[in-house]
C-alpha cells in the first residue's frame, strides 16, 4: 500500500474502511516499514518536565494559565542537572526537557541549561519542547547545543486549531514556527492528538499531509485525553484503535521517522504503549522528572506517572518491549537520513 500517493479523499476513505475492523495487515505493514529502517529497535528519551508554569491557554491542556487548580513548579539549573544526572547513569542518552510556555527561562538562563548539559553529556542528545518562540531564540537554542525540537502541530486544519486556542495562537505561526525549526537545524517533531474536541476525519487527513509537506523527523501522535478543569472536560478520549490507526499510516507515509508510543496511549489502555509499538512506533519517553513533581504536570486526567512510565520502572519497560517482539536501545538514536 502507497500510502503517499493517496488523494486526500482516498486517504478520508480509506481512515473509515479502517475504523471498526480488525487492522492486524495494516499493522504489520507499518512494522514491515519500521523494521527496514530501525531494525527492531525501541529508542528511549529520558523526559523531564521542566515546568508547570505557562502563559498559554490551549483549551485541552490542564496545565493552561487559566487553571487555578494546579501546583505550579519549575525545575532549577540544579535541579535539571541532577534529572539528568541520574537519567545518564540509568543509561539515557537523550535527554527531552518539556515544559509549559514558562517566561522564567528566558533566552540568557535557558541557553545556559541547554550549554552547560552540552558541555557535561557531548555524548546526549538534547531535545526541547516548550513551544512557540521566535526564529532568534531558537537560534540561540541551537547554537547553544539543542539537537531537537519537539513542538507538536496539534491539527493542520486552521479552523479546527482556531476552536482548540485561544485568538492569539493560531495555525500558522505554529507553522512557521516548525519550518524556523527545520532551517535552523534541528530534528523536528510535529503530531497531533487523536480524538481531540470537533475533529473530522478530513483533519486527520490534513494531519497526514501536512507531515508529508514538512516531512519531520519525529512525530508524536496520541490519544486526546479529558482533563477536569478544563472547557473539554466532558468530551470522550480518543479512541486506541484510531490512534494506532494514524501511527500506522504516518509510519507508512513517513517510514524513517522517530515516533513515540507515548504515555497517553498507555494511559487510556493497559497495553495502549506495547500496541503502539506493533502498529510502527519506535520510541518510549520514560519520566526522569522529580517523583514529588510529576503528578503536577497533569495535561490530562489519569496520566500515568508511576509504573514503567518512570525512568524507575526501566526494568519493567524493558521486558514489556521484548514481550512486545522489540529490543530495548540507549543509544542516541538519531533519525536515519
Ligand atoms: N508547552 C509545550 C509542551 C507541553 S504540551 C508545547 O506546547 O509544545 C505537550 C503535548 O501534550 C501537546 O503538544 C499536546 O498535543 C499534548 N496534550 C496536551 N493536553 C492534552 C490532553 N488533554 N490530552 C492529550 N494530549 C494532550
Amino acid at each position: 500500500m502507497k500510502i503517499s500517493t493517496l488523494s486526500k479523499d482516498q486517504l478520508a476513505l480509506l481512515i473509515k474502511l479502517l475504523i471498526g475492523n480488525d487492522n492486524q495487515d495494516l499493522f504489520r505493514e507499518a512494522d514491515k516499514a519500521r523494521r527496514e529502517v530501525y531494525g527492531d529497535s525501541v529508542y528511549l528519551r529520558g523526559l523531564i518536565e521542566i515546568s508547570n508554569y505557562c502563559k498559554s491557554d490551549c483549551y485541552y491542556c490542564g496545565i493552561s494559565c487559566t487553571n487555578k487548580n494546579v501546583n505550579r513548579y519549575r525545575l532549577s539549573k540544579k535541579e535539571i542537572l541532577s534529572c539528568c544526572k541520574n537519567g545518564y547513569n540509568l543509561g539515557f542518552r537523550t535527554f527531552v526537557m518539556q515544559g509549559g510556555e514558562d517566561n522564567f527561562y528566558n533566552d540568557e538562563v535557558f541557553c545556559d541549561i541547554i550549554y552547560t548539559i552540552r558541555n557535561t553529556y557531548p555524548d546526549c542528545a538534547i531535545t526541547l519542547s516548550v513551544g512557540e518562540k521566535s526564529y532568534s531564540t531558537y537560534k540561540k537554542y541551537f547554537e547553544s547545543g539543542a539537537n531537537r525540537y519537539l513542538l507538536r502541530h496539534e491539527t493542520a486544519n486552521a479552523e479546527h486549531f482556531a476552536m482548540l486556542h485561544p485568538k492569539n495562537q493560531t495555525f500558522e505561526n505554529r507553522r512557521r514556527c516548525l519550518f524556523d525549526l527545520k532551517e535552523i537545524g534541528f530534528q523536528v517533531g510535529a503530531g497531533f492528538m487523536v480524538g481531540s474536541p470537533f475533529q473530522k476525519i478530513e483533519y486527520l487527513v490534513e494531519d497526514l499531509f501536512f507531515l508529508k509537506e514538512l516531512s519531520p523527523q519525529m512525530v508524536g501522535i496520541g490519544p486526546f485525553i479529558p482533563q477536569k478543569d478544563t472547557r473539554f472536560k466532558d468530551f470522550k478520549s480518543g479512541s486506541l484503535e484510531l490512534t494506532l490507526i494514524m501511527i500506522s499510516l504516518t509510519r507508512l507515509m513517513l517510514p524513517n521517522a522517530l515516533i513515540p508510543s507515548t504515555t497517553a496511549l498507555g494511559s487510556i489502555a493497559k497495553n495502549g504503549r506495547e500496541l503502539g509499538l506493533q502498529a510502527g512506533a519506535n520510541i518510549v519517553m520514560p519520566n526522569l522528572s522529580p517523583q514529588e513533581k510529576r503528578k503536577d504536570y497533569a495535561l490530562y486526567d489519569n496520566k500515568a506517572f508511576s509504573g514503567s512510565e518512570a525512568a524507575e520502572g526501566l526494568e519493567i519497560l524493558k521486558k514489556q518491549i521484548l514481550n512486545a517482539g522489540y529490543r530495548t536501545d540507549m543509544s542516541r538514536g538519531d533519525y536515519a537520513k
